[in-house]
C-alpha cells in the first residue's frame, strides 16, 4: 500500500498576530478526494494555500510546522516553492482563466511556460488530455480558439481545472470551486472530481456538507481554526466523534 500523498503535522498559520490554523495535523491517502469543511471564516482557504506554499505570496503570513508531500517536507529550507506550486495545482472559488486567451492558449500556456513539450503537436495532445480531464472537450473541440470569456461560468471553472491539469499535477487542491455555479455545472464538477481521484487525489474546500458527503472519500471539519475531526466521510457523518461536528451537521453552528 502506497503512502499517504500528504501528511501535515502541528501547522499552525498566523497573519501578523492572528493565530488563524491551530496546530493541525492530518493525511490524505493517496487516489482519494479529502474534504475539508467548516463554516466561513474557519480557516479553510489559509490551510489549503499553505499546502502547496502560495501562502508564501502573502506577506503577512506565517506559517510553522510541516506538511510532507510524498514524504517531503516542502518547508524545508532546500525546497523550491515553485516546483511545489507546479506539483500541487490548485483551482480557486471564482474561475479565473485569462479571459482574452483563446481556450486553447488558456491549457497551454503552463506546459509552454515550463517547456513540458517538444512540439506543437505533443502540445495539441496534452491540451486535449486536460480539456477530457476536465469533462470539457466534446463542448469545446469545434472553437478552440475562441476566447475564453466566451464561455459559460460552469465552463469557466472547468477550463480553469483543464489549466491545472496541464500541468500534470501530482496532486489538486480545490477552493470552493463550485460555490458560485448552479446545481447542473455543480453537478459536472462533482462528477469531474470523482473521475479523476483515481489518477489525482483531490483536496477540496466546501462549506457544504451535503457536497462533501457526496463526493469525498474522507472529511475533515475545521472550526475555528482547529481540525475539531477527521476520519472517513462515512463514519465522520454518521457517527461524528464530536459535539461540535454534530451541531454542524445538523447546521445549529
Ligand atoms: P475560510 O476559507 O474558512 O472562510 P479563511 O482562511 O479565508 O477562512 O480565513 C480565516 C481567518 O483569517 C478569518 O478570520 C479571515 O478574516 C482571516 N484572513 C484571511 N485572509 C487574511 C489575510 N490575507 N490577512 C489577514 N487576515 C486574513
Ligand atoms: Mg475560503
Amino acid at each position: 500500500m502506497a503512502g499517504p500523498v500528504l501528511r501535515v503535522e502541528n501547522l499552525n498559520i498566523w497573519y501578523s498576530e492572528k493565530h488563524v490554523v491551530k496546530n493541525v495535523s492530518f493525511e490524505v491517502p493517496d487516489r482519494s478526494v479529502f474534504a475539508l469543511m467548516g463554516p466561513s471564516g474557519s480557516g479553510k482557504s489559509t490551510l489549503l494555500r499553505a499546502l502547496n506554499r502560495i501562502i508564501d505570496l502573502y506577506e503577512e503570513a506565517r506559517v510553522e510546522g510541516h506538511v510532507y508531500f510524498d514524504g517531503i517536507d516542502i518547508y524545508a529550507p532546500d525546497v523550491d516553492p515553485t516546483w511545489v506550486r507546479r506539483r500541487i495545482g490548485m483551482v480557486f472559488q471564482h474561475p479565473n482563466p485569462f479571459p482574452h486567451l483563446s481556450i486553447y492558449d488558456n491549457v497551454a500556456i503552463g506546459p509552454r511556460l515550463n517547456r513540458m513539450v517538444k512540439n506543437k503537436k505533443e502540445l495539441d495532445e496534452l491540451v486535449r488530455w486536460a480539456l477530457e480531464k476536465a469533462f470539457l472537450w466534446d463542448e469545446v473541440k469545434d472553437r478552440l480558439h475562441v476566447p475564453a470569456a466566451k464561455l459559460s461560468g460552469g465552463q469557466k471553472q472547468r477550463l480553469s481545472i483543464a489549466r491545472a491539469l496541464a500541468l500534470k499535477p501530482r496532486l489538486l487542491l480545490m477552493d470552493e470551486p463550485t460555490a458560485n455555479l448552479d446545481p447542473v455545472a455543480t453537478e459536472k464538477i462533482e462528477e469531474l472530481v470523482i473521475s479523476l481521484k483515481k489518477e489525482i487525489p483531490i483536496i477540496i474546500v466546501t462549506h457544504n456538507p451535503q457536497q462533501a458527503a457526496r463526493i469525498s472519500d474522507y472529511t475533515a471539519f475545521l472550526y475555528m481554526g482547529e481540525l475539531v475531526e477527521v476520519g472517513p466521510t462515512s463514519r465522520v457523518f454518521t457517527e461524528p466523534r464530536s459535539k461540535l461536528t454534530e451541531r454542524y451537521l445538523l447546521r445549529q453552528i
